[in-house]
């Protein structure tokens, strides 16, 4: 395991540069002034996302939404990258595409950077619905899958308006939720962790149903165990913001596309609001995402990047 303290040694401390920050009449620097983070964006983004359909390869939504992302950040003046990968699922082949952005544009992308990352597709089948008829329909995802994309897409806005201290790069993970069981789960992550170099990176942060209006954000058990410090600054960040939605407990251990990451060396955390009833139901749709939420945990996101030298 790498020296985490290198990864962080060169972190502004997390008050000083909040306050900076955050135009608290303590702060010094008065040119220090963050875009803001708009959750009416992010939410129009969800929306924009279940308008799609359902977003898992094959079906006409998952080449909607690469497009749609492409067309976003290409906008926003990031470069775009495009990962095909095909893999043998259910003895069927099947084409998934990881989708990588970076900002500043650069050839090669500079390093070291920051990963954000959260998956793009939508679950095939509603297999934790009350309803057994409805266990093979496919879900909106408006809360998992499209919450965190949303996030990545309204913080791809801000760079250029002010942009970032250091390299970001952004990935939208496919194949994330294609199951049913974990076997098959995480595929776009897994290949992404096989592709990297893990000196190019200096920490990660997952965003995974972070949009549920009734957010509560407590910390990941393996995020805690693989990325302790990057918790920290993260829940510090929020408590400076005033941000109550994020609990510096424990709670839950959640296989997600961190844990690749973390295996291959990428100091990373999840981001995640487990307590969800709609979770794998057709109820994950878009009235239970608000806009708050949304704007919470980019604001936080935000707030974590800028500080950053
Ligand atoms: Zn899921």
């Amino acid at each position: 395991m790498p020296n985490t303290s290198a990864l962080y040694r060169n972190l502004v401390p997390v008050t000083t540069a909040l306050f900076a920050l955050t135009g608290c009449p303590r702060s010094t620097p008065s040119s220090v002034k963050l875009p803001v983070f708009d959750g009416q964006q992010a939410l129009r983004h969800v929306a924009a996302q279940v308008e799609l359909g359902p977003r898992f390869t094959g079906r006409p939504g998952h080449a909607a939404a690469l497009d749609y992302y492409e067309d976003h950040l290409l906008g926003c003046g990031l470069s775009v990258e495009r990962r095909p990968f095909t893999l043998e699922v259910h003895n069927e082949d099947l084409t998934f595409t990881n989708l990588v952005a970076f900002w500043p544009k650069a050839e090669p992308p500079r390093a070291p950077r920051v990963l954000l990352a959260a998956h793009f597709d939508s679950r095939p089948w509603a297999d934790q619905d009350p309803d057994p008829a409805h266990r093979n329909q496919p879900i909106d995802g408006a809360n998992d899958g499209a919450s965190g994309v949303a996030v990545l897409l309204e913080l791809a806005r801000t760079f250029a308006a002010a942009p970032p201290p250091i390299p970001i790069e952004l990935v939208f993970f496919d194949g994330e939720d294609h199951g049913p069981s974990a076997k098959d789960m995480f595929l776009g992550s897994n290949v992404y962790a096989g592709q990297l170099q893990a000196s190019d990176y200096r920490f990660g942060i997952l965003l995974d149903m972070i949009g549920d209006a009734d957010l509560q954000i407590y910390q990941e058990r393996w995020s805690v165990h693989y990325a302790p410090e990057l918790v920290e600054l993260v829940w510090n960040t929020a408590r400076e913001l005033g941000f109550t939605t994020f609990h510096a407990t424990v709670r839950h251990s959640i296989m997600d596309d961190h844990l690749p990451l973390n295996r291959a060396g990428v100091k990373c955390i999840d981001l995640i609001d487990f307590d969800y009833p709609a979770w794998h139901t057709l109820e994950d749709t878009l009235d239970k995402v608000s806009a708050t939420s949304l704007e919470q945990v980019g604001t936080v996101v935000l707030h974590v990047l800028h500080g950053l030298r």
